[in-house]
């Protein structure tokens, strides 16, 4: 055996940590007050040991399950190390959910205490009578703000509960297969279902995704995760910005373009995290207002596929680099990133920017495959598509009460995407398997459809779906919303796929809307649209 000391991997480490190496490190916060919090790594880890005192007075034991309805802000940050450091489990709730939905996840989870910020007070007013297990419920805020009354019974005030505890508080060691955190997906169909992160899988997970072909972390950085901290916890930035000792800008509630920008150029934001449809209002308050950044130099993008002209307008007229990742809620979440190796960068600038459109090369952690139907390998040649499967020591293994039952082939997780994988390694997502378009027995994987679309300069979002076809079983339908003050015919958007894929795939109508149905974590809801276009009658072709 090997003679080094065991020292279990804990996430209250990482915020010793911080205070102990980075301490005098910023923390910065749009409250929901409405105003600019800021303070350090040191104040973070003395707030959340007064949190893990205050909640252990509440009653909350090792395994018990908190819950949290929150923004990106500091109080939430001092739950995700007050619960989980004490050895409960820190349950972010999104808040986009339908109430019903909550209602199911807090019963699911059998939380036992709710926080929440001062914006989703009416929304713990709707389902508080509902939430069968929940002890108290815990407003973000100071007495100032509290309610004068409220329908919440047990409602409590957190700066209250921090004041009136102390901040001696040893971080109790146990078990690094604990649970430390649970997250449910967003389940589009069916019933959400729970991720039970430990803390093994979070602290790997953070010193993973932190490397320089991850997320690329370090003390030099000042971080701003975009994507919410209830939507697998932000990808992992507030544990991997403390283990690192970056500057955290933590946004809150105002993620439109205009707050984005001002809180980017205040705080000197060097790298970002985000899905494509955050980056979209961004990217036209800058275009209307003739506006550059100064600090901000990369951003990772995921959680949808990120049309490459999003890439390039970020590249070229933003010099702002952009990693493309991939990853789910049952993978904590990050499985690849798009960067390039030493032997590409004396390719043409085309041929790099084609890697860099790519989902990615794992992460060291991580293995994947394509298999077909028949559970098969599929070979790794750029161009044969099949279901993607990945293992890994940051992914589930199953559901939380094991729900869904035995979820593992073979010890591979189906992610339900379908996937081409070069010979080298590089993984491209062409579609989710429920999306992928069915005609004359072959498939149309909708995201090069929906690439290319986005691509005409007319066009501020497209989604492609099957739409039925007497002939065909189904056809590829665009469904467009052009951008303000654009003219563009579906003749012309048709034309636009000439030489650039096979004609078969070219899709066989336009529809022009005026927005697209968003899902709670900021996706395309695919779906609703098929719903809508059901009955849609394409041309006689
Ligand atoms: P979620 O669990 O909500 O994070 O959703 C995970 C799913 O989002 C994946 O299985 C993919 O279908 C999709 N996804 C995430 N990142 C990407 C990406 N870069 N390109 C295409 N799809 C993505």
């Amino acid at each position: 055996m090997g003679q080094m000391m065991s020292q279990p991997l804990l996430v209250s480490s990482i915020i010793r940590h911080a205070d102990r190496y980075f301490g005098g490190n910023e923390i910065v916060s749009r409250r929901a007050e409405g105003d600019i919090h800021r303070y350090t790594y040191r104040d973070c880890h003395e707030r959340a040991r007064q949190m893990a005192n205050a909640i252990e007075a509440l009653g909350v034991k090792i395994g018990d399950r908190v819950a949290t309805l929150a923004w990106n802000g500091y109080r939430h940050l001092e739950l995700y190390y007050a619960i989980s450091g004490s050895g409960a489990v820190m349950h972010t709730i999104n808040p986009r959910l339908h109430p019903e939905q909550i209602v199911y996840i807090a019963n699911h989870a059998e939380d036992q205490l709710l926080f929440f910020d001062l914006t989703f007070l009416p929304l713990v007013e709707a389902v508080a009578s509902q939430c069968k297990t929940v002890k108290g419920f815990v407003m973000m805020c100071d007495r100032e703000h509290m309610p004068q009354a409220s329908m919440v019974t047990n409602l409590l005030c957190y700066e209250e509960l921090i004041a009136a505890a102390s901040d001696r508080y040893e971080w109790p060691l146990f078990d690094e297969n604990s649970a430390s955190s649970l997250c449910y997906t967003s389940g589009t169909t069916g019933n959400p279902k729970g991720a039970l992160y430990s803390h093994r899988s979070t602290v790997l997970h953070s010193y993973a995704s932190a490397m320089r072909d991850g997320l690329d972390v370090s003390a030099r950085d000042v971080v701003m995760p975009v994507v919410p901290m209830f939507h697998v916890n932000a990808w992992g930035l507030p544990y991997s910005a403390p283990m690192t000792g970056a500057k955290l800008v933590l946004p809150g509630a105002a993620l439109d373009g205009k707050s984005l920008y001002e809180l980017f150029e205040q705080e000197g934001v060097t790298f970002a995290a985000g899905v494509p449809i955050i980056w979209l209002g961004l990217l036209t308050h800058l275009g209307q207002n003739n506006l550059q950044f100064s600090t901000f130099k990369r951003t990772v993008i995921g959680g949808a596929a990120c049309p490459p002209a999003m890439m390039k307008t970020f590249r070229h007229q933003y010099g702002v680099d952009v990693v493309h990742g991939w990853g789910m809620t049952e993978m904590s979440p990050l499985g690849t990133t798009a960067t390039l190796q030493n032997h590409h960068l004396s390719l043409p600038d085309a041929e790099q920017e084609a890697i860099l459109e790519k989902q990615g090369n794992v992460i060291f952690g991580v293995d994947m495959k394509i298999v077909g139907n028949d559970g098969k390998e599929l070979p790794w040649d750029g161009r044969t598509f099949g279901d993607l499967l990945v293992k890994g020591p940051w992914i589930v293994s199953g559901y939380f009460k094991d729900e869904g039952g035995d979820v593992l082939e073979d010890g591979w997780f189906p992610t339900g995407d379908v996937a081409t994988i070069s010979p080298d390694g590089y993984m491209r997502i062409t579609d989710r398997s429920k999306d992928v378009i069915k005609s004359g027995g072959e498939w149309i994987g909708t995201i090069e459809l929906e690439n290319i679309a986005m691509a005409h300069p007319a066009v501020a979002q497209a989604v492609c779906i099957g739409v039925a076809h007497p002939k065909w079983d189904e056809r590829p339908l665009l469904v467009v919303v052009p951008k303000p003050g654009a003219d563009v015919s579906k003749e012309e958007l048709i034309r636009f796929y000439n030489g650039k894929i096979a004609k078969w795939w070219t899709p066989d109508d336009v529809a022009f809307v005026e927005s697209l149905p968003i899902g709670a974590t900021g996706k395309v809801l695919k779906n609703r649209v098929r719903e809508q276009f059901r009955s849609f009658n394409l041309p006689a072709a």
